[in-house]
């Protein structure tokens, strides 16, 4: 339903092989996650043992996957790489676990998705290297305990508050994620561009950071796009005029938001007279799940100060009338 050009989430097109950072050094933003992650990198090295279980949450797009694989090449460990929602039966997870070889780094993508006979495993797992199997059906059924190696697992997850809590007990890394700088993404941007050869000057590295919506992978994505139109109707150079023609045309305003965005706020101003009003009215209203609207419209537009949650719902704040160019209506308080 919207332009998933503009969304966090990741597309085939994206070869984000290319762009990712493979050292912590490399890495931009997210300072204090990084400082952390350094210490117990070098910790766990030093002792040579497996590091504690990470969890990283946030948004999506803002490099969970990316400091997962980091870890695990800082490590000098293998990486394995699965998610929540394709670990159907516990078998599947058991056959992952006894691949690992020892200290290797299991990246669970989704982890609040989980089916719940999955994470039972995974809690011996974690705690203790081990995996108890069920085996055979009926009265003739045993369990058996087989030792696993010790690994790290990182889970990444945009929801928080879906994970149940004894998962999140078991990790001894909770991390959050924050949205980035225009300073960080201006640096990204400046590198990604001379990464995939097309050199951007300064305005031009700028623009596009201001507009990316905090987020590192729609930053890329822009600047593929700003390329595109550079190479076409430009001399090839990405500049402040040709950034601002572009992103223009492709519906990102001066702020970053896009098309989605816009219609969440419009809708609360227009017809609910900016708020307060329910997450499954939006929903319904625009036509999209409510995971979509909580997990990737929401957090931008709540971090911009552009809407607040209430108790009775999401409001509009004096900031969201501007930015929309409308007049807030005059409230009892006013
Ligand atoms: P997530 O797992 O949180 O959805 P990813 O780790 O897949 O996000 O990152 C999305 C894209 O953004 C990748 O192409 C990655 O290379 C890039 N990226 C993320 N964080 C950074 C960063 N700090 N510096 C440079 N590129 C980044």
């Amino acid at each position: 339903t919207f332009d998933p050009t503009m969304r966090p989430d990741p597309l085939p097109e994206d070869n984000d092989r290319a762009l990712r950072p493979k050292a912590l050094d490399d890495f931009i933003g997210q300072a204090e996650a990084r400082a952390n992650l350094r210490v117990f990198v070098q910790s766990a090295r030093s002792r040579g043992e497996a590091m504690d279980h990470t969890l990283f949450h946030g948004p999506p797009g803002l490099g969970k996957t990316t400091l997962a694989q980091i870890m695990a090449h800082e490590l000098g460990v293998n990486f394995r790489m699965t998610s929540g929602p394709v670990l159907a039966k516990a078998g599947d997870l058991a056959a992952i676990l006894t691949n690992l070889e020892a200290r290797d780094v299991l990246f669970i993508d989704e982890i609040h998705r989980l089916n719940p006979a999955v994470e039972e495993v995974l809690y011996p797992a974690m705690e203790d290297f081990e995996l108890d199997l069920v085996i055979g059906e009926g009265p003739a059924a045993r369990t058996v305990r087989i030792e696993l190696q010790p690994f790290t697992l990182v889970g990444a997850t945009t929801r928080m508050g879906l994970l149940t809590t004894p998962l999140r007990d078991r990790f001894g890394i909770p991390t959050r994620l924050q949205f980035y700088t225009e300073d960080e993404l201006f640096e990204i941007v400046s590198r990604n561009a001379i990464k995939l050869g097309a050199p951007a000057d300064e305005g031009g590295a700028r623009e596009i950071a201001r507009r990316a919506r905090g987020t590192p992978r729609i930053a890329g994505r822009l600047l593929r796009r700003v390329v595109d139109f550079a190479v076409v109707e430009g001399d090839g150079r990405v500049t402040q005029a040709l950034a601002d023609m572009a992103l223009t045309r492709l519906g990102v305003d001066g702020r970053g938001l896009d098309g989605a965005d816009r219609r969440y706020l419009r809708l609360i101003a227009e017809h609910y007279g900016g708020g307060p009003v329910g997450i499954e009215t939006l929903s319904a209203a625009l036509s999209e799940s409510r995971d979509a609207l909580e997990e990737v419209i929401e957090p931008y537009l709540l971090q911009q100060g552009l809407i607040q949650r209430t108790p009775r719902g999401r409001m509009l704040t004096q900031g969201a009338w501007r930015h929309l160019g409308l007049d807030a209506p005059k409230g009892p308080s006013d």
